[in-house]
């Protein structure tokens, strides 16, 4: 940040927007880009007027008209920190105040020429029309390793704990990134009282709310294992096989950061299941985006909703970003311009040269129920290292899946009919398998005996699977993955699975 700032000043920018939460990180990045550059530093807000940093003298200017009007009386190669000026800049439909808008367009021209810099500094960006020429919109990244190290050892230090080293501190640190200072801060102290030690469990629980908060992404710390999925054998040995391929030997061997993986494949067989243990079996964090929600109302909000997440995972990573439904979110983005105004096509845009460009170890798994609904370009070849599709599972998948079920409740699967259920629930999708041993778990406990295999059998029994009323979707799903995808499950028993079918 303070490199990207240097550059601003030195190119002389008058008016820069930085979109951040952290007032005070940003302040002390400002306070040495100015030592540096030997600029002067003032900061306002409405409660406090103008502080000149560089001496400690203050006024009470509080009206934003005030403030903009005494910035020509300053001195030249000064910088002014406006801290939450958006609430000044109007807001739909309320329009910007023309006289602070005037202001500022008046002060654009003398700026540059005295070597001055406003810096607004706000939560929210809000540009009017009128100003969106004249500012340069900077994000601020979340604080790196070095900053929240020094949280942690201002904390250890103010709690009289010893200080931190080693490994623990790696799992600190792994814990507070993607947290901002003061969200860290509060963390640690939390984890302090809690447990009168820095613990990095209590830390990822509050990042997990903390990244909730932003209602973009959810943070999944544990998120399952590849022992609580029933079949996908292939997917489970391609996933297997790439667990080290972030690590640096992986580098030093010549390997690629592997990129991403898409999944297709019909409701309830196992897609989110894989991602999530996907995450667990590289020890990674997951960080789900629903699709859905990066689409925001006005203009540009989506694209800033995409930069915020890929932000977050990019602090958080190596990191896995699971991206539930993509189709829902960019379905519109071939004939967008005419429905969305071309929203969705540049989100995809710019979500695909992010996952193009990304140097930072974030693997993305995207999940996608309905194929005819993804954009063309999210398909060419190279964008996912592969595309895998996720069938309805075969007979001896069904026998594990029942299995992993039963045992999950507590059961114990020797005791089942295993095979012979297996065999009824054919065509079921592995979310049905497990429906049905609730199901199967409801009627034992309505007549109050142990769960056996006829409660299950029945339940399959008065099931009609999804399979069977959407044989058509199905069908053309497969027809389309027989060129695009590879199984999922391994062939021989994708092999069993279609004979069975021509059986039926
Ligand atoms: P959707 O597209 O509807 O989100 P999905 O393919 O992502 O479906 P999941 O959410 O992964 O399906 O599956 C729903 C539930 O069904 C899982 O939480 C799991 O309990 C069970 N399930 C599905 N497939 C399997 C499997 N192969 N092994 C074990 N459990 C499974």
């Amino acid at each position: 940040m303070k490199e990207k700032l240097k550059n601003y000043l030195r190119a002389a920018y008058p008016l820069l927007y930085v979109v951040s939460w952290e007032e005070a990180r940003l302040e002390g990045s400002l306070k040495s880009v100015c030592d540096d550059l030997g600029y002067g530093l003032r900061c306002w807000s409405i409660t406090e007027g103008l502080l000149d940093v560089t001496t400690g003298s203050a006024s009470v200017l509080q009206d934003p008209i005030d403030v903009l009007g005494a910035i020509p009386e300053m001195p030249e190669k000064t910088v002014v920190l406006l801290r939450d000026f958006h609430a000044f800049l109007g807001d739909e439909p309320q329009p910007v105040n023309p006289l602070i808008a005037r202001a500022i367009r008046d002060l654009v021209r003398t700026l540059k020429t005295r070597q001055q810099c406003l810096v607004i500094c706000a939560p929210l960006l809000r540009l009017p029309e009128e100003l969106e020429r004249e500012v340069v919109v900077v994000e601020h990244e979340l604080p790196g390793r070095m900053d929240l190290g020094a949280v942690i050892d201002g904390i250890s230090k103010s709690a009289d704990l010893p200080l931190v080293v080693s490994d623990e501190r790696d799992r600190l640190l792994d814990a507070c990134m993607g947290m901002t200072t003061s969200e860290a801060e509060n963390a640690l102290s939390l984890s302090f009282v809690e447990t009168e030690r820095l613990d990095s469990s209590v830390v990822s629980r509050q990042k997990a709310e903390a990244v909730k908060k932003g209602q973009l992404l959810e943070l999944y710390d544990n998120p399952g294992s590849l022992d609580d999925i029933g079949g996908l054998d292939a997917l489970k040995a391609w996933l297997a096989q790439r667990k080290d391929a972030f690590s640096s030997r992986a580098k030093d061997f010549g390997l690629p950061s592997p990129k991403g993986l898409l999944l297709v494949g019909l409701p309830g067989c196992g897609k989110s299941l894989s991602a999530k243990a996907c995450a667990a079996a590289w020890e990674r964090p997951l960080l789900r985006l629903d699709c859905g929600r990066l689409f925001g109302g006005l203009v540009g909000e989506s694209e800033r909703n995409l930069r915020r997440v890929i932000q977050v995972a990019e602090a958080v990573a190596p990191a896995i970003l699971w991206i539930d439904e993509i189709e829902k979110g960019l379905s519109g983005s071939s004939s967008s311009s005419s429905t969305d105004g071309g929203t969705s096509a540049r989100v995809l845009g710019s979500m695909l040269s992010w996952m193009e460009e990304k140097t930072a170890s974030v693997f993305v798994i995207a999940t996608a129920n309905d194929v005819s609904a993804l954009p063309p370009e999210l398909l060419r070849k190279g964008r996912f290292d592969e595309t895998f599709f996720v069938d309805l599972p075969g007979e001896d998948e069904r026998r594990k899946i029942l299995e992993i079920h039963i045992e999950k409740r507590g059961r114990d699967p020797r005791l089942f009919d295993l095979v012979s259920l297996a065999k009824a629930c054919d065509q079921f999708s592995g979310a049905e398998i497990e429906a049905s041993i609730l199901s199967g778990m409801f009627a034992a406990f309505e007549s109050e005996q142990e769960l056996e295999t006829s409660h299950v059998g029945e339940a399959i029994g008065q099931t009609v699977p999804l399979a069977q009323t959407a044989r058509e979707k199905i069908s053309s799903l497969r027809d389309w993955a027989k060129t695009r995808a590879r199984p999922a499950a391994s062939a021989a028993k994708l092999s069993a699975l279609r004979k069975l079918e021509t059986l039926s």
